[in-house]
C-alpha cells in the first residue's frame, strides 16, 4: 500500500525530519515487482530504506521510499565444516548474528550489534573488530530498479572494499537487494586479535573464548562506547578512516608521533579519522543541537531537534578543518540524501 506525504523521522537513527511523497513497506520480491508496475511510481525516484542507521536526510524526497520488511532466515546447505545461510533483506542484522551464535556457527560474531538490516550490510561491507561482511559472504539476490531484471551477485561481482561495494559506487541506488547468503563455519575458532577485544577478554580472564563469549564481549564493548541511537540521534561513524600511502603516513608520523593507525595492507595504511578530528579540537564540540559525541569524535549526534541540513553543515566544517590541518580529505561513510 502506498502512503502519501509520509514522515521519515522515526525511520532514521539521526531522528531528523524529512517528508517523502510516497512510502511503501514491502514483504517480498513479487510485491516489489507489483509496486514497480503501479502507474503512480516513478522509477527514476526510488530509494530503499533498511533501518535508516547509515543515512542522513537533508531534504524532503519527491519520490518513493521502499522499506523492505521480509524477515526469513533459513539454512540452505550444510557440510561437516560449513553452513550456507540465506537471510531476507529485511532481517535485522543482529538477529542473523544471534541465529549463528545460538547454533555455535562461527564467523560473524565480531559483527554483533551493528545496527541495520541484512539487505544494507553488503552496501558498505559492514565491518568491526577486525572482520567484515565480505569474509563470510557467498552471494546475494535482488532486482534492478529501472529494468525490473533480477540478478544474483557472487562475491567477486560485489567488488567489496573497505566500507564499499559496487552498490555504493556503479550501482548506487540502482539495485535492490532482496536476500543475502553467508557461509559460516562449524569448526573455526573465534578471531580475537583485534586489540580492544583481546584486552577485554584478558581483563575478564577468558583464555579460550567461545563464539558466544566473543559476541557477548563485543556487545558489552559496543554498549559502553557508542551512543545508543534510540536515545541520541546518530549514524555511527560519520566519515571513513582515511587510507594513506606509506610515505604520507611516515611524514605525518614524524610531525604527529601519537597518530593512530589501524592496519596496513599492500603499502596502504589506514589511520583513525576520529584522531584527526579530535586533533582539530572537535571532540565533544557542539553547535545548537548538533555535536560530536564527547566519547567519540567520529560520531556526529543530533542532541535534540537538529535538521539534516544542520548536521551536514557541521560535518562539512569538520571536513574543512581536517583538510586544512592535515591535507587529508575525509570521505563520508554515511549516505547523504
Ligand atoms: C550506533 C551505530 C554504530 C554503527 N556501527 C557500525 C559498525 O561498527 N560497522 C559498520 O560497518 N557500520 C556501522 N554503522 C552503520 C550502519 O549500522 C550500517 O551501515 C548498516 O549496514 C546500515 O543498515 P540500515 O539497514 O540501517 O541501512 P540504511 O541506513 O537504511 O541504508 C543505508 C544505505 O543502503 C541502502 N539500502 C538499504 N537497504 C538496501 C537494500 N535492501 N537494497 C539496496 N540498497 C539498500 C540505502 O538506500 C542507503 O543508501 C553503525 C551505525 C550506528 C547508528
Amino acid at each position: 500500500m502506498l502512503h502519501k506525504n509520509h514522515s521519515l523521522k522515526k525511520l532514521n537513527t539521526f531522528g531528523v525530519e524529512a517528508k517523502v511523497k510516497l512510502f511503501a513497506e514491502v514483504f517480498s520480491l513479487d510485491e516489489l515487482t507489483n509496486l514497480f508496475a503501479d502507474e503512480k511510481v516513478d522509477r527514476e525516484k526510488i530509494l530503499v530504506l533498511g533501518s535508516g542507521s547509515n543515512i542522513l536526510f537533508t531534504k524532503d524526497f519527491d519520490g518513493l521510499v521502499i522499506k523492505l520488511s521480509s524477515s526469513d532466515i533459513k539454512i540452505i546447505d550444510e557440510t561437516t565444516n560449513t553452513v550456507l545461510i540465506e537471510a531476507d533483506a529485511g532481517v535485522i542484522w543482529n538477529d542473523l548474528v544471534k541465529f549463528c551464535v545460538d547454533r555455535n556457527f562461527g564467523g560473524i560474531e565480531n559483527l554483533t550489534l551493528i545496527p541495520g538490516t541484512v539487505g544494507a550490510a553488503p552496501i558498505q561491507n559492514i565491518g568491526a573488530y577486525g572482520h567484515e561482511l565480505a569474509d563470510y559472504f557467498d552471494s546475494l539476490k535482488g532486482i534492478f530498479i529501472k529494468s525490473g531484471n533480477r540478478k544474483t551477485f557472487s562475491k567477486s561481482d560485489c567488488r567489496f572494499a573497505y566500507r564499499s561495494s559496487i552498490f555504493k559506487e556503479e550501482f548506487k541506488n540502482e539495485f535492490i537487494i532482496s536476500s543475502v547468503r553467508l557461509k559460516v563455519s562449524k569448526s573455526s575458532k573465534p578471531n580475537t586479535s583485534y586489540k580492544g577485544l583481546s584486552d577485554y577478554l584478558s581483563k575478564k580472564e577468558i583464555a579460550n573464548p567461545t563464539i558466544k563469549d566473543v559476541s557477548d564481549a563485543v556487545t558489552e564493548i559496543r554498549r559502553s562506547k557508542l551512543p545508543d541511537p534510540t536515545k541520541i540521534g546518530n549514524a555511527g561513524s560519520f566519515f571513513k578512516n582515511p587510507v594513506l600511502s606509506e610515505n604520507s603516513f611516515r611524514s605525518l608520523k614524524a610531525e604527529y608521533p601519537d597518530i593512530i593507525k589501524f592496519s596496513s595492507d599492500s603499502g596502504q595504511i589506514k589511520i583513525s579519522a576520529g584522531w584527526l578530528i579530535e586533533k582539530c579540537g572537535w571532540r565533544g564540540k557542539r553547535t545548537g543541537d548538533v555535536g560530536t559525541s564527547p566519547d567519540h569524535a567520529l560520531i556526529i549526534c543530533n542532541f535534540g531537534n537538529a535538521t539534516g541540513a544542520e548536521i551536514l553543515e557541521f560535518a562539512m566544517r569538520i571536513k574543512e578543518e581536517v583538510a586544512n590541518k592535515f591535507g587529508i580529505k575525509l570521505e563520508e561513510e554515511v549516505n547523504i540524501f
